[in-house]
């Protein structure tokens, strides 16, 4: 399998992987001009698209979807029903859709594709297992803590996608209000790099080979931060994985696995 992220983060989310013929895109959270620009510079090309699947109703990962669906109406949208429904009003996409239950695993070309449910502050939001029965794709950002179909997921991949958000003392000495603070580190909020890494341990992912950390904040956290935080764990797997952080400006290298 193959994968590409366009960028990571409160300013916008959307990934592609690929799988033989088959190539899915996960979430649309930029611009659609900016998308398409960072695709082409990717050599996406977004045409050629099986489906483009929703995680949740954030604009960081929908934004993009009216006019990116103006241009591309064939590409069939993949969503649970709340979230279609919450994402259909926010951006007046209603056609399109193709709604699945959460947890229920189908085919999509090549790739079999499971859905898993998080806490977080939206409508109905997901995670997502992309397998193609050689490898397997894990996307698990946006969540205020890990589920048990998060950690089965996670112990299933063989590349992960995996939020390590904030910095706990980062947070908490920021300018941010109150309320806000609360929310990004509560139970329907977002992991912070410790989150990250005891699930981690916990999980002990015996095939992963590649961890790249996700949805990074600017103002809460840095990438030393996320990498030194996740170091030990991934060291306690005891095999070679490799570590990375994703960025919110730029689109990732190819990531084969
Ligand atoms: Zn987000
Ligand atoms: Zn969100």
């Amino acid at each position: 399998m193959k994968l590409r992220v366009f960028g990571s983060g409160s300013q916008g989310n959307a990934l592609a992987v690929r799988s033989g013929e088959t190539l899915l895109l996960v979430d649309c959270g930029f611009c659609n001009r900016e998308l398409e620009r960072r695709m082409s510079a990717c050599g996406v090309d977004p045409d050629a698209a099986a489906g483009l699947f929703f995680t949740h109703d954030h604009t960081d990962h929908c934004k993009g979807l009216a006019t990116f669906h103006k241009r591309h109406p064939q590409v069939p949208l993949y969503a649970n029903g709340n979230t279609a429904d919450a994402i259909s009003v926010l951006t007046g996409v209603d056609d399109g859709w193709r709604v699945f239950e959460t947890a229920e695993t189908f085919p999509v070309g090549g790739l079999s594709v499971t859905s898993f449910s998080i806490p977080h502050d939206a409508a109905d939001p997901v995670g997502y297992l992309f397998d193609d029965g050689a490898s397997a794709l894990f996307v698990g950002t946006d969540m205020g803590a890990p589920t048990f179909g998060v950690r089965d997921a996670l112990a299933r991949a063989t590349c992960a996608v995996l939020e390590s958000n904030h910095d706990p003392v980062l947070l908490q000495t920021s300018d941010r209000p109150v309320s806000l603070k609360q929310r990004i580190a509560g139970r329907c909020g977002h992991l912070s790099n410790g989150d990250a890494a005891d699930l981690v341990r916990a999980v002990c992912p015996q095939r992963l080979k590649t961890l790249l950390l996700a949805h990074i904040s600017r103002q809460c956290n840095a990438p030393y931060l996320a990498l030194e935080a996740m170091r030990s764990a991934v060291a306690e797997l005891g095999r070679p994985v490799a570590l990375e952080v994703l960025d919110q400006d730029a689109p990732s290298p190819l990531y084969e696995f």
